[in-house]
């Protein structure tokens, strides 16, 4: 199909997500398949305004698909929530003939695409690049997979050294208000519980966790915590457990940004590769405002404004696995 559309720019914004690159990578390609020109902006918004654009050729996303991070840099720009940094933006793609957009970020990223394709009526694509998985409209996001993984894998580290001292840790992990990572991390690592913000919000998990009791035969106990303002972070409740119940000899350990790199796992490099063709795709079926996510191992298009709902229900089918084969 011969698309309307002959320039687009690619860009990736707020936080870095591992399989970043392998969707740059498909977006370029797809889009030099398609005839269209294809420009790299780096720093995000933030380079959108500076200028700093550069057109790729296919090889400009060579040995790229392995790699964490983002060869376009990300930034946050405070000076894109102006009208006038998104006009100086939009001035900066007319210079380069840019005709439209595919934006790879979360939902902040997202929201800020909506507004300025609607000002200024641009096709804007969005791809969902976090690895919160706090998306609506998609099952997963691109780096979710591969942070989950790294977080597996730093948990039976943990393990090891919780058993030996037998004592109690609390291990924060990202996920800002999303409890995802920390629910289906502590499922895979065989951690005993999961403090999440969804149910933070109804109850006091802590209080509930302790009365239960550990199971006593059990070394050690692990718990995963979301960063999250609703619980107040691994640190808080360690201290509480420390007046409240000091029969437990507790730690902390913050995994931090070590979740963010590294090198995306098969499916994350998949994922991203589908989307990337998909939002050229959706460019040439004259699709706007949408990210484009996957539902049951389909492609599907969000609208912006239900992608950035939040409104991302936490299985119950989840937690019960988690209760039930920690007992
Ligand atoms: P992550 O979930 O990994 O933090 P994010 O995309 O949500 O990623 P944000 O820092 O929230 O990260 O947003 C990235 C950038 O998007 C901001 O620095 C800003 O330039 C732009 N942006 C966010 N919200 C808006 C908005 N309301 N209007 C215009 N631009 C916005």
């Amino acid at each position: 199909m011969e698309s309307n559309i002959k320039s687009v720019g690619i860009l990736t914004s707020g936080g870095d997500a591992p399989g970043m690159n392998a969707a740059i990578r498909a977006v370029a390609r797809a889009g030099i398949f398609n005839s269209m020109k294809v420009y790299g902006i780096y720093r995000g918004y933030k380079g959108l305004i500076s200028d700093e654009i550069e057109e790729f050729k296919t090889n400009s996303v060579s040995n790229i698909i392995q790699q964490g991070g983002t060869i376009l840099k990300t930034a946050r720009s405070a000076e894109f929530m102006t009208e006038e940094g998104r006009r100086i933006a939009y001035e900066n793609m007319r210079k380069h003939g840019i005709e439209a957009l595919v934006v790879i970020g979360g939902d902040g990223s997202l929201t800020g695409a909506g507004i300025f394709a609607g000002e200024y009526n641009i096709p804007v694509v969005g791809l969902p690049g976090t690895i919160d998985n706090d998306l609506s409209g998609t099952d997963t996001t691109i780096g979710y997979d591969t942070a989950l993984n790294t977080i597996m894998k730093a948990m039976d580290k943990i393990r090891d050294t919780a058993t030996s001292h037998e004592r109690l840790f609390f291990v924060e992990v990202m996920g800002r208000n999303c409890g995802y990572l920390a629910l289906n991390s502590a499922i895979a690592s065989g951690a005993e519980a999961a403090i999440i913000p969804e149910i933070s919000i109804e109850k006091d998990q802590l209080g509930e966790l302790i009365e239960q009791g550990f199971r006593k035969s059990k070394s050690s106990s692990m718990v995963l915590v979301t960063e999250s303002d609703v619980i107040g972070g691994a640190m808080k409740l360690a201290e509480r457990v420390k007046t409240e119940y000091p029969q437990y000899d507790v730690r902390v350990s913050i995994l931090g940004h070590l979740q963010r790199g590294g090198s995306p796992t098969a499916q994350d490099r998949i994922l991203a590769s589908r989307m990337g063709i998909a939002a050229i795709q959706a460019l040439m079926e004259n699709q706007r405002n949408v990210m484009i996510g996957i539902r049951e191992n389909e492609i599907v298009y969000v609208p912006f404004k239900r992608a950035i709902k939040k409104d991302r229900e936490i299985s119950e089918e989840m937690l019960s696995v988690l209760r039930i084969s920690s007992i």
